[in-house]
């Protein structure tokens, strides 16, 4: 009987507060190393901690959109280990009694539903950062004490393509409650995984933990790496030995780093410095109140606008797309007509390998305003795409640039009549083949026909006037 993969994520998620989680220390990436610190971030003696609020909103934010229960009585306690990343030598954490307790997500692989359910998401601080380069190790505090959450899976996930439909849901709804920018190579989103073999029916095997994962794709390849190495120990008729160990991206290996420590070992006591959080019905209802429609909920809104699951599914992939399409169907209201428009053109602009931080550049407003123009026929198809290149990333108005260089489609049957009528004439042969039914000409003469108009003649019209003059002459 061949092995069962067994996994569990831990995630860490900076939050995106203002400022730090126990000091009043900007939360911001980068800067000139140790320039963004203060007595309390790094870990002066008789300097105090005091918590940030907006950091405890934001963890029970994204707690109540996967469906958390909200401890109302949570606890910060002290995780004791000596590395020089950390000035205190102890991190502010929460183990017994974290924010938020169970909750879970539906991922989809393969057509097949599933659900995740979570452990814990609890709240604390992040650690300095060393630096290692030739002359040795330096560290840097800026990004120590920044609020963090930890959201830790139980161990439901048996698959490599599980894990990454899971970081994806994940990371789609941390961005859709708003609580965190997710930027995988900037570390705000980081994520451990264990994983473990066993056969089926009986208890699960002994656990690696990996670390330094810093994209999706890491993430697959490690497990499939670590799955298959542990396969390999075990069928020798070795053991698995509890560990942390590191993915080497280059290499497409896991080493060794330590063994891993058990919580025991951590030392954990409640931080006497801090007082235990008491948090209202009517705190958790506020917020609850003020969460942002997720990706499931606009999905059920699209489609009742007419769009297809796909489709819906397609807008909702990244709250900026969907938020941009809400705002622009209120400017314009032809939800399918902006869905196509948006999936096609729009997709084509934002490159596609760095998806993740797609930058829209063109107000809603504006591509409003270019999409009337073109579904009211006042420009047509091509000068669309044309205006589109024009505009992205500048403020110009569609509708100045339309007057401006006398863009609109000549819809003027008179006029296009001349127009073809002389085309018609020039051509006899592509005439007679027309007549004889081949309709691959018509490309012909709509071409000509733009050709002779700027590309500004309207094609639909082309084609009505073109039958007209064939059938009478
Ligand atoms: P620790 O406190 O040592 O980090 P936790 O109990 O918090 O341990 O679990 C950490 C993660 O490991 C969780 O995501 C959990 O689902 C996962 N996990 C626990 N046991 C196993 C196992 N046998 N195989 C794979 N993952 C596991
Ligand atoms: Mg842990
Ligand atoms: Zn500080």
């Amino acid at each position: 009987m061949s092995w069962k993969v067994v996994i569990g994520l831990e995630v860490h998620s900076e939050l995106s507060t203002n400022s730090k989680c126990f000091c009043s220390c900007k939360n911001k990436f980068g800067g000139e190393p140790n320039t963004n610190c203060c007595p309390v971030c790094t870990g002066m003696p008789g300097a105090l901690p005091v918590l940030n609020q907006k950091a405890v909103e934001y963890a029970i934010r994204m707690g109540l959109a996967v469906g958390c229960k909200i401890n109302q009585y949570s606890v910060f306690e002290r995780k004791n280990y000596y590395y020089p990343d950390l000035p205190k030598a102890y991190q502010i954490s929460q183990l017994e009694f974290p924010l938020c307790v169970g909750g879970g997500l539906e991922i989809e692989v393969d057509g097949k539903k599933k659900f995740i359910n979570l452990d814990r998401i609890h709240l604390e601080e992040d650690a300095g950062k060393l630096i290692h380069d030739v002359s040795g190790t330096l560290v840097d505090y800026n990004r120590g004490g920044v609020p963090l959450i930890e959201i830790v899976s139980k161990p439901d996930i048996s698959s490599a393509e599980e894990a990454v439909a899971y970081l994806e849901k994940l990371r789609s709804t941390l961005l859709y409650v708003g609580v965190s920018d997710c930027k995988m190579q900037e570390g705000s989103l980081r994520c451990d995984v264990n994983l473990s073999l066993h056969k089926e029916g009986e208890p699960f095997g002994t656990r690696t933990e990996m670390k330094n994962l810093n994209s999706f794709r890491a993430v697959l390849r490690a497990i499939k790496y670590e799955a298959k190495r542990q396969a390999e120990v075990l069928d020798k008729g070795g053991k698995i030995i509890q560990e942390t160990r590191r993915w080497d991206d280059e290499e497409g290996k896991t080493y060794s780093m330590r063994t891993k420590e058990d919580s025991q070992d951590y030392r954990y006591f409640p931080d006497p410095d801090l007082i235990p959080i008491k948090i209202t019905d009517e705190y958790i209802n506020k917020i609850k109140a003020d969460l942002p429609k997720l990706a499931n909920e606009r999905i059920e809104d699209y489609m009742n606008m007419g769009l297809s699951l796909k489709d819906a599914e397609l807008l909702t992939n990244q709250r900026k797309i969907s938020d941009y399409f809400d705002e622009i169907i209120k400017q314009f209201n032809q939800p399918k007509f902006v869905c196509n428009w948006i999936c096609g053109e729009v997709f084509k602009k934002l490159n596609t390998e760095t998806y993740e931080d797609a930058n829209i550049e063109l107000s809603a407003k504006q591509m409003a305003n270019l999409l009337q123009l073109y579904h009211s026929g006042t420009i047509n198809q091509a000068v669309a795409r044309q205006l589109l290149d024009e505009i992205w990333g500048t403020d110009l108005i569609p509708e100045n640039i339309v007057k401006e260089k006398g863009l609109a489609q000549i819809s003027d049957e008179k006029g296009l009549e001349e127009i073809l009528t002389k085309i018609v004439n020039e051509n006899p042969k592509a005439v007679a083949e027309l007549k004889a039914g081949n309709q691959k000409t018509m490309a012909f003469f709509i071409g000509q026909t733009m050709k002779a108009t700027n590309g500004k003649a309207n094609p639909k019209l082309v084609g009505e006037i073109l039958n007209k003059i064939i059938k009478e002459c």
